[in-house]
């Protein structure tokens, strides 16, 4: 996936970088960590829920990652994100095959949410900083099944991998600190 058709500027650099909306693209060693964290989980055929999908480029990694038998859902509460996803997917072929065979849907919603439409998803990757753990999204979780998600911590935020055990037990395991923009209330349209 090329991240010049993703990111407006510097797009081979190893830093965030702004896609208006007051959002950011991660910088691409953040989204190496988070599918690497995830890779058990992003089998050929596996079901993923993308939230905060900004620029759609996780996205399309994901979907890379799990293949045409899978599907992965990017979910952002911005409408022009929405629709620069969407506009950034289709400048590949394999991005608008994707897009149009359903393997990727991007959607609008409140990602603290999740998108039961869609759910139990075998991955839940989570772009922005969770005030708190949010039920919904383990709930949406196959069993098993595993979230990556930075969740704030007074000043500071950190990843947190979540796993839902087989039995439907839930695991939080703390990584490290990170530096997200905030899961929020979507601003007036
Ligand atoms: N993974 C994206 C990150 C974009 S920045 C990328 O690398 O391009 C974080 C994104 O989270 C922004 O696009 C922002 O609009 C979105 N966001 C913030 N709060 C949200 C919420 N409550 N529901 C859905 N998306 C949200």
């Amino acid at each position: 996936m090329d991240r010049a058709h993703y990111a407006p500027t510097q797009a081979y650099e190893d830093s965030p970088q702004p896609i208006g909306h007051r959002a950011t693209i991660s910088a691409p060693h953040m989204h190496a960590s988070a599918c690497e964290s995830l890779l058990e989980y992003l089998y050929p055929g596996a079901r993923v829920l993308d939230i905060g999908s900004g620029s759609g480029y996780l996205t399309a990694v994901l979907a890379n990652l799990v293949g045409p038998s899978g599907s992965v859902v990017g979910i952002d509460h911005i409408q022009p994100l929405v629709i620069m996803a969407e506009t950034n997917m289709s400048k590949s072929e394999d991005g608008k095959k994707m897009l149009d065979s359903g393997q990727v849907k991007f959607v609008k919603g409140d990602g603290r949410k999740g998108w039961v439409d869609g759910a139990p998803y075998d991955a839940i990757h989570v772009g922005a900083a969770a005030a708190e753990h949010h039920k919904e999204l383990s709930d949406q979780l196959k069993a098993p099944g595993r979230m990556f998600v930075p969740v704030e911590e007074g000043y500071m935020q950190h990843i947190y991998v979540v796993d839902k055990k087989e039995d439907g037990t839930v695991v939080k395991k703390k990584l490290y600190g990170v530096q997200y923009v905030p899961l929020t209330d979507a601003p007036p349209d």
